[in-house]
């Protein structure tokens, strides 16, 4: 059970651990239990791969407070930064496997995930910037007589970081990054549905000189490891990915030692399309605001609030354009929409499809699962616009977790602001207008992390990431988030 071996389907062989990755040694799990992981595109079984639970996740855990004790703790920054740099370059020269890994584990087309190299990349260089870049502060105090004061940026210790599947290599990267960066160490637990990249990234960080216990890897599932992780009295922070309710169970677990948290959660996430729009770019960028990852985005802009007079045209385009998109196996470099990622997934998506009908909204475009020739052992969803959708439907509420846009009209700018804000949600949002005062307007009354104004889910390493009300908490990606992996210590020094 050491590697696994698949067929790719054009680049050859790709390979990878499917053990547990404890202190530096591939391990089974205490239990001796495996669980399989599937191709969503074909059905077919990938690997099994060992499943943690919370005996493993007590060793994950002890390793990672041993390393953080221990040697860990005085290697120099600029030593991080190097173990950083070599991750970077291991991560380059294997790039196009990891790519496939992830296609092949959660079905995002190639297209998708090769053109994550940049990205990915970037991340990792980023962080190995900052490890040399951390600082405290000397900060004037005004009491009497001589008493000095600064800061000191310490390590907030062992995270616990639990991912989602929806872009397994940029997820763990964006745990692992922050963490050796600020010196902390770090058990990473993947999602079921998708554990190979983390695992084999693991391999990487040890080949990059990681010391052993500084990244752990506990695949298993969320009830067990994911929650035994939560509640640990050792973990000295969360970092979570994944849904809103899972992240309402790691806010209640964390209480018992009162441990740090930081939530990227879902989203029903606004995009507002005005008349005034260069429409060429507004019906892909609309378009791949929801298709790309075949939904499966956290800040996809899946409420599309469309100025009423351009609603017929523009919905009716958006939905040529989805219709358009090739939807299959995401091993064909072709392909441009691949399958929703388990038989569960299409079925909260299926049903979704059911609600929006029965609501009383119209498919423009796709609408019912593809169940064409060798489709027929996938799980997928093609690009589907709802017209005629209203605010008060399920489908203009909740969030789908798939390639479906709800369209709803609107008449004037104060209103959208209004309709665009009533969500329990406010991760990303999204304008279209060449009115750079209504842009402006919009940028500061919407009620989200991110605001993408002729543009969508544009990312980038420098630029915070997060949520607003029930997106959850804490930022990824610039310089506060390495603040989410330390802690502010005051020191007081009385010279006289
Ligand atoms: P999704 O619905 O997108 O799969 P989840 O929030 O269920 O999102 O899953 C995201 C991650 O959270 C996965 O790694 C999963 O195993 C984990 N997880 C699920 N339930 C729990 C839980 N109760 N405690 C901790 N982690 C969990």
């Amino acid at each position: 059970m050491d590697t696994v071996t698949t067929v790719s389907g054009g680049s050859g062989l790709v390979s990878g651990p499917t053990r547990l990755l404890i202190d530096g040694q591939w391990v089974n799990a205490a239990s001796g239990k495996t669980f399989e992981t599937r191709n969503p595109a074909t059905g077919e079984i990938l690997a099994d791969v060992a499943e943690g639970d919370a005996e493993d996740v007590n060793r994950a855990v002890a390793a990672a407070r041993r390393a953080f004790k221990g040697s860990w703790s005085r290697v120099k920054p600029n030593e991080r930064q190097m173990i950083l740099l070599r991750l970077a370059d291991l991560v380059e020269r294997h790039f196009d496997d990891l790519a496939l890994l992830d296609t092949l584990d959660m079905g995002a087309p190639l297209s998708r995930t090769r053109a994550g190299r940049q990205r990915v990349l970037g991340m990792l260089r980023y962080y190995a910037g900052m490890a040399t870049a951390l600082h405290g502060e000397t900060i004037e105090n005004s009491l009497p007589g001589d008493i000095f004061s600064y800061t000191l940026k310490e390590p907030v210790g062992v995270v616990g970081a639990i991912i989602p599947w929806n872009g397994p290599l940029s997820a763990s990267v964006w745990k692992i990054g922050p963490a050796l960066a600020t010196g902390c160490t770090v058990i990473l637990k993947p999602a079921e549905e998708a554990p190979l990249t983390p695992l084999r990234l693991g391999e990487l960080c040890l080949e990059a000189g990681v010391p052993p216990g500084v990244v752990n890897i506990v695949p298993g599932f969320g009830e067990t490891a994911g929650a035994a992780l939560a509640a640990h009295p050792d973990v000295d922070k969360v970092a979570f990915t994944g849904s809103h309710v899972t992240g309402q169970k790691i806010v209640q677990a964390s209480a018992g030692n009162l441990k740090r948290v930081s939530l990227e959660l879902g989203g029903k996430s606004p995009d507002i399309v005005f008349a005034d729009a260069d429409l060429e770019a507004a019906v892909p960028g609309a378009g791949m605001a929801v298709f790309a990852n075949s939904g499966q985005i956290c800040s996809a802009g899946t409420r599309l609030f469309v100025e009423q007079k351009i609603y017929d045209e523009f919905t009716d385009r958006v939905a040529k354009y989805g219709s358009n998109l090739r939807v299959g196996d995401g091993r064909d470099p072709d392909v441009q929409v691949g399958p929703l990622v388990s038989a569960e997934q299409l079925e909260r998506v299926t049903g979704y499809l059911a609600i929006g009908k029965q609501e009383g909204a119209r498919p423009l475009a796709g609408g019912t699962r593809l169940i064409d020739g060798k489709l027929a052992q996938g799980y997928f969803v093609p690009p589907t616009v709802f017209a005629g959708v209203r605010d008060d439907m399920r489908i203009a509420q909740e969030e789908i977790f798939g390639p479906v846009i709800s369209a709803i009209p609107f008449t004037d700018i104060e209103e959208v602001i209004e309709r665009g804000n009533a969500t329990t949600f406010g991760l990303g949002s999204g304008v279209w207008t060449k009115d750079v005062s209504k842009a402006h307007k919009l940028a500061k009354a919407i009620r989200a992390g991110s605001v993408w104004v002729n543009c969508y889910q544009a990312m980038d390493p420098a630029v915070p990431f997060g949520g607003y009300k029930m997106s959850g908490y804490g930022r990824e990606s610039g310089l506060q988030h390495l603040e989410e992996y330390l802690n502010v210590k005051a020191v007081w020094i009385r010279t006289a």
